[in-house]
This record gives structure tokens, C-alpha cells and sequence, in this order.
């Protein structure tokens, strides 16, 4: 058992396939099927038809015209038919001498030189037939069909199919049908009467079988680590009368929309339980996310604990930032900035600040999670357009309160955990804590409290299936005094109109953003470049300052620009995606988006909510261009009409997925969430709602089951869904 075991190089290529159990190739499905259930003559197939003939050979010799080949004749008696080899061994020359009968499976040409097949499937005549359909499953170079078929066969007899889910019944199928093993077995041998249609649309009810499986394990293991994260503690922030968080409400120069107000009570909700908060706080583009943000904040630091704030680019974090200490500095709060482009002697200052727990609010890029950091107390950590971070960076911010991550770390967050809140409450956990409790990440160390925030709001299905881990509130209403934006789609050979159009807008006093989606001329691609742009808007508008912001200027520079549009010192700010994110002016009410085709759904959303933030009527104008193509290619096109048909976030991240695929919408990659390899949740909502019921009574009423289950599909994959 101990010897570690050799493996061939198809074993190799199996275990690079995932193929580790035997549950795993039972659940390796084909991707299509070969009919050899039937010896079909030859006069009776038709040009083009692939079929499995049974003659004898009455030719064979290697051709050297027009290009070297193995060429066999053979006559199954209706009719002769050449069979071409272009590669070719000495056995398969000897498997087809002269006189031996053999079946031959391929496609039948007919051409005036007679029937031919190009390289059939050889084997020997006689033999049983088949009863069932050949399965053709997806596999690697290394790994032949033949041992392939025969590893799936026994990892299918030997696999536990037994049943775990107890008493439910799934939609559509009826009750002592198409058990698992049924199903499976099916699948992977379906009789040759099977309707095709029904396997390839996956309508079919060993299909559906199949699908109602995996839609459950899906629920059941994010229900489960929804149940573990509630084991876990995390700091109880209660509410404080008359602290920062009520002084804010009463010091800001506008009213909570009513969303706002309730998902801030949502929130508060969540920040009051000893358990982790795990929450995706999801408005679109000019909702309000932010002040939400700053008020559960206030109410962390009420607490007597930190609040960590990261976003995902510099001019983000800096906006937050300065929105944010002009809403708390004034009532006493230390907020505390950390970027990557930082001097070294401020950085230093900040980080005093942070780890003495002077600075209640810590707002930046990814440099709040770098290792030098070390909270005070850190409690509640806010992650704005979350979609932008992968899970190792919010593993990060977590780690910063589970111990820091690394072992020589562990000593001063410790330290800093035994400080707890400054009230004289008891320490907040944590505060006998050796090292040996400390390899239990979980067990012993608080959690920080966690909310993510994002403009791209996920459509229903899919919170329902990837999200069921996380709790979400929906900003579903904008601040009062919005006028629509109106956008136009316009073809790139009307630049005139469109630098009209700017003028106007200049001489109303209000500004304009011109966004192009490469900095340099790159060969490939032939992009218009933003410094061309900005040269030759100058050129047009004279008289008017114009910013140029680009990713390679040095963040001061930046950061300058980016203060004078700010500041209404310039009228037009021409700049690639850099401003993608979340960057309030609202005095600007023009966009024009350059190449629009080049963005992705998302991305053009976003750009346009960054106009229509004030009251004045705004404007979106997405420039394409075909290039040298007769016109847009058809995904390019929908994404375009999607923005000017519809203003609604929610609309358009509906149409994103069905555009883009539950794996790109996700960036499943970066996500790591296991994607789902048999159903569709565009297609199998009533399943997954289904799905959805039975996993809590799973969970309650039959535990092994439930446990045996999501072992059985997920197998070391769940993990994922954690993070
Ligand atoms: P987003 O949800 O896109 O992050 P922001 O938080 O940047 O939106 O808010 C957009 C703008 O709306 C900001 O200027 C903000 O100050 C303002 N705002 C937020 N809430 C309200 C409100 N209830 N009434 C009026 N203006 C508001
Ligand atoms: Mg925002």
C-alpha cells in the first residue's frame, strides 16, 4: 500500500483527466456515440452516410498516385468499395491481405471512381454485434479510446451508485425510474432505438436524473460550509446610540434612499451575530454603495474594532478615500491610506497608525492585504467591486484576522487580538491563544466579518446555484433626481457629430469622458490610440483643457489628472479603462466610448454609469468601428444593441450570461468555483429550485446521505466553494 505506485502513461493521462475514483469515470460522460450495433450493405449506403460494412478483401497494395497510400478493395457481395489509408502500419497491411473478411466502419464516398471510405475503423468480421451504442468519450493523446472504454466499464461496475436521496423525487421523472445506476448506465451504453435529440439536448430522463444529482450537491456542500462558517465566531459588533454611525447619518447632505436604509439594516443585522458576515452587497453602477460601505464601517469601529476597506485600483481607493475621510474626519475618525505606489516614510506612518489601532478605517488597493500589515483589531472587511479580486486575495483579508497566514506573523496579531475592543469588555477571543491552537485555523480565531460589494449584479439562476453561499442585499433603487442616461450607438465614421456633441456639453459648464481601449498603437490590433484621441480633440476644441490618464503614467500623475477633472478644471478626460470603476464626477454627463465592440457587456455598463451621477441629462455614445469587415461580428453586435436597449443593470447582466456562459460570466477560473458539467442553469431552473428545497431537508432529516452525496460528486472540489 505505502510503495508509491507506478503509472503508465494512460494511468497518467487518466489522472490528468480528473479521473482518480471510479465514481469519477462512471461520471465521464461520452461526447457522442458511434452506432455498430448494425452491418449496413453496401449498395443500400448512401454518399455521405458512416456506416459499418462486413466484406472480404480482394485487393490490397500501396499506391504511390497521387500520394502514397494503402489502397483495399473489398466486396460485400452488393458491391465493392476502396478503402484509403494515408498512414498505415505493416499489421494493418497484414491485417487486410488478401481473402480475410473483415467489418470496416466509416463514412462511404461515392465519387465516379466507385465508393470509397478514407481511413475506416477496422476489425475483424464475425463476432457479436453490439446491442448497445459505442461510446466516444472525450480524451487526451495519451490516452486510447479502447482502454479508455474499458476503464469507464469498470469504474462504472465497481462505483457505490447506491442511493442517497432518500425520499425525494425529482420533477419530471417518474417515482422507481431511472435510478443512478440506471442512469448512468444508460448514458454511457443507450440502446440504439434511443431518440439522438433526447441525448444531445440532455432531455432525456437519465439525463435529467443525472442533472438533478449534480444540481443537489451543489446545494448541499455550499449549504454545508454555510453551516460550518455559522460554527465559526467572529466579533458581535452591537450598535452604539449616538456614535459615529449615527453621527454620519445626521452629517450627511442627503437622505438614504430606502434601499439603502434597508440593506443598511441588513447589514447591521449580520454585524451584530458572533458569526462571520458573509454578505455581497450587489446596486448598479451610481446606487449608493458607498455611503452603505462608510456606515457599516462606523458601526465596526462604534464597536471598538477595525474596518479594513480595499478596492481594486488606485484612483478607486483614492476616491473612496477621500470620500470617505471628508464624511468621518470631520467627526474625529483617523482613516488610514495604503496603496503600492506610497512613499516609503508615509507608508511607515500608515502602518504605525494601522497597527497601533489608532486608525479605526484603513482604506486602499491590495497593499492592505500585503504582509507588513498588521491590524490592531480587524473586524469587518469591505471589498469593493469584488468581481475584480480573485479568492486568494479575500483568503488574504481574511487570514489578516485568522493569525496573518504566516507563521511568524502570528505572534503580534496575536498581540493584537489580545488588546481587543478598548471599552474593557472581555478580549474578544482569542486572547489565551498558543500556537498549537493556531494550526486550527477556524476553531479558535475569529473571523473578520466580510462584505463584498459589486455593480455586476448576478442574475437570479445564477445566485441560486453558484451564490447559494452567500447571503445578498440588492440596492434596487437609485438616489432621487437621476435623469436616464440615453445612449446612442454610432458608427465610428461620425467622429464629427460626436465632437460636436462635446462641445455642447462644454459650453453647458458640464464635462465629458472619452474612453479608448488601448494605450499604444499595437500592430495587431490597429486601435485608435488614447494619445492620438487626446491630440487630436485638442486640436478640435481649443480653449479647453484636456486630461490624457493612462495604466503606465506614474500614479502622481494620475492622480493629478484625475484631481483636476475632479476639480471641473478640465473639460474632457480622455483615458483608457483606468477609470472603469466606480469614479464619481457628476458633473460630467457625456461618455463617449471608443472601438465600443472591443468591451465586454460589464465593462460598457459600467463605463456609462460613470454619467447621469447629477441631475443633468446624460449621455452614452458607443463609436464601433467594422474595421475592414463588411460589418460587427454577431456577439459584438448583441452586446451593443443590449446597451441601447436597456438602461438596467440586472437586464444587463442577464443578457451577459446568456451571451457570455455561466464560465466566463463567473471568470470561473479566477473564481475557482467548480463549474457545473451536466446541467444548464439557463435551461434546468425547475431542477435547481428543486435542488434548492430538498438540500436543507437533505441536511436535516438524512445527514449520511446528505454527506455521502456531495463526497460522491464533489469529492476534493467542494473546497473551492469556500473561499
Ligand atoms: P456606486 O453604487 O456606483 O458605488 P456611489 O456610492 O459612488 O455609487 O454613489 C453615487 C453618487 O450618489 C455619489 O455621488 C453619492 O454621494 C451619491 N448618493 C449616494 N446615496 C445618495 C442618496 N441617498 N441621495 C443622493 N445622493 C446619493
Ligand atoms: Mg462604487
Amino acid at each position: 500500500m505505502s510503495e508509491k505506485p507506478v503509472l503508465s502513461a494512460p494511468q497518467k493521462a487518466m489522472r490528468r483527466l480528473g479521473l482518480h475514483r471510479d465514481i469519477d469515470l462512471a461520471l465521464h460522460l461520452p461526447l457522442r456515440y458511434e452506432d455498430e450495433t448494425r452491418i449496413t450493405s453496401l449498395r443500400a449506403a448512401r454518399d455521405g452516410d458512416t456506416v459499418q460494412i462486413e466484406a472480404v478483401v480482394i485487393g490490397c497494395e500501396i499506391v504511390h498516385r497521387p500520394r502514397r497510400q494503402l489502397l483495399v478493395t473489398v466486396d460485400d457481395g452488393s458491391d465493392t468499395c476502396a478503402l484509403r489509408f494515408f498512414t498505415f502500419y505493416p499489421s494493418l497491411q497484414k491485417a487486410l491481405a488478401v481473402g480475410s473478411r473483415i467489418r470496416a466502419r466509416g463514412e462511404v464516398r461515392g465519387g465516379f471512381m466507385g465508393r470509397t471510405m478514407m481511413h475506416p475503423v477496422i476489425k475483424p468480421a464475425g463476432g457479436e454485434l453490439p446491442d448497445a451504442l459505442t461510446p466516444v468519450y472525450p480524451t487526451v493523446a495519451a490516452l486510447p479510446q479502447a482502454y479508455l472504454r474499458r476503464a469507464v466499464q469498470g469504474g462504472l461496475a465497481r462505483a457505490d451508485l447506491s442511493d442517497t436521496l432518500g425520499a425525494a423525487t425529482i420533477p419530471g421523472l417518474p417515482e422507481s425510474l431511472w435510478s443512478l445506476r440506471e442512469a448512468l448506465t444508460f448514458l454511457h451504453h443507450p440502446s440504439p432505438e434511443v431518440s439522438l435529440a433526447q441525448l444531445e439536448d440532455r432531455s432525456h430522463p437519465a439525463w435529467q436524473r443525472l442533472k438533478a444529482e449534480e444540481l443537489l450537491a451543489q446545494q448541499l456542500s455550499q449549504l454545508q460550509s454555510r453551516q460550518e462558517r455559522a460554527a465559526l465566531r467572529a466579533p458581535a459588533l452591537a450598535p452604539l446610540r449616538d456614535g459615529l454611525h449615527d453621527r454620519l447619518l445626521r452629517a450627511l447632505p442627503f437622505q438614504l434612499t430606502r434601499a439603502q436604509a434597508r440593506v443598511g439594516e441588513e447589514i447591521a443585522r449580520d454585524l451584530a451575530q458572533p458569526v462571520p458576515m458573509n454578505r455581497l452587497l450587489q446596486g448598479d453602477v451610481g446606487s449608493g454603495k458607498t455611503v452603505v460601505a462608510a456606515l457599516a464601517a462606523a458601526i465596526c469601529i462604534d464597536a471598538g474594532w477595525q474596518c479594513a476597506l480595499m478596492a481594486p485600483t488606485e484612483i478607486l481607493a483614492e476616491q473612496h478615500f477621500r470620500k470617505l475621510i471628508g464624511w468621518l474626519e470631520p467627526l474625529g475618525l483617523r482613516v488610514a491610506w495604503l496603496t503600492g505606489g506610497q512613499k516609503k516614510k508615509e507608508r511607515q506612518a500608515m502602518l504605525a497608525l494601522v497597527e497601533s489601532g489608532e486608525a479605526g478605517l484603513v482604506v486602499g488597493t491590495h497593499a492592505v492585504i500585503q504582509d507588513q500589515v498588521r491590524f490592531h483589531n480587524l473586524a469587518l472587511a469591505i471589498i469593493d467591486e469584488q468581481h475584480r479580486f480573485g479568492v486568494e486575495q479575500r483568503l488574504a483579508l481574511r487570514s489578516k484576522m485568522a493569525g496573518g497566514g504566516a507563521a511568524h506573523e502570528v505572534a503580534s496579531v496575536g498581540a493584537g487580538f489580545a488588546a481587543g475592543p478598548p471599552q474593557g469588555e472581555s478580549p474578544p477571543l482569542g486572547g489565551q491563544r498558543s500556537d498549537t491552537q493556531c494550526a486550527s485555523v477556524g476553531a479558535t480565531f475569529p473571523e473578520p466579518h466580510l462584505l463584498m460589494m459589486s455593480a455586476t449584479p448576478i442574475p437570479r439562476t445564477l445566485a441560486m446555484s453558484y451564490y447559494a453561499d452567500l447571503d445578498v442585499s440588492t440596492l434596487d433603487e437609485l438616489p432621487p433626481g437621476r435623469t436616464p442616461i440615453v445612449t446612442k450607438v454610432i458608427s465610428d465614421s461620425r467622429r464629427d457629430e460626436v465632437i460636436d456633441r462635446i462641445r455642447a456639453q462644454l459650453a453647458q459648464g458640464r464635462q465629458v469622458y472619452w474612453v479608448c481601449p488601448l494605450i499604444e498603437e499595437s500592430e495587431a490590433l490597429d486601435l485608435r490610440n488614447a494619445t492620438e484621441t487626446h491630440e487630436a480633440l485638442s486640436a478640435a476644441l481649443p480653449g479647453t483643457l484636456i486630461g490624457l490618464l493612462h495604466s503606465r503614467m506614474p500614479a502622481a500623475e494620475k492622480k493629478a489628472v484625475m484631481s483636476a477633472f475632479t476639480a471641473g478644471q478640465m473639460g474632457v478626460l480622455v483615458s483608457t479603462t483606468v477609470i472603469e470603476v466606480g469614479v464619481d464626477v457628476p458633473n460630467a454627463s457625456l461618455m463617449v466610448i471608443e472601438h465600443a465592440e472591443r468591451f465586454g457587456l460589464s465593462q460598457l455598463h459600467q463605463l456609462r454609469g460613470r454619467v447621469g451621477r447629477g441631475a443633468a441629462a446624460s449621455a452614452c455614445v458607443l463609436l464601433y468601428s467594422t474595421g475592414d469587415a463588411p460589418r460587427l461580428g454577431e456577439t459584438a453586435r448583441a452586446r451593443l444593441r443590449a446597451m441601447a436597449e436597456t438602461a438596467d443593470g440586472f437586464e444587463i447582466a442577464r443578457r451577459d450570461l446568456d451571451i457570455r456562459g455561466p464560465g466566463e460570466f463567473l471568470g470561473a477560473r479566477q473564481s475557482g468555483a467548480p463549474l457545473l458539467r451536466f446541467a444548464d442553469i439557463s435551461v434546468d431552473v425547475e431542477l435547481l429550485e428543486w435542488a434548492r428545497r430538498q438540500a436543507p431537508r437533505m441536511l436535516a432529516e438524512i445527514p449520511e446521505s446528505a454527506h455521502k452525496h456531495i463526497e460522491r460528486w464533489m469529492g476534493g472540489k467542494s473546497e473551492f466553494l469556500k473561499a
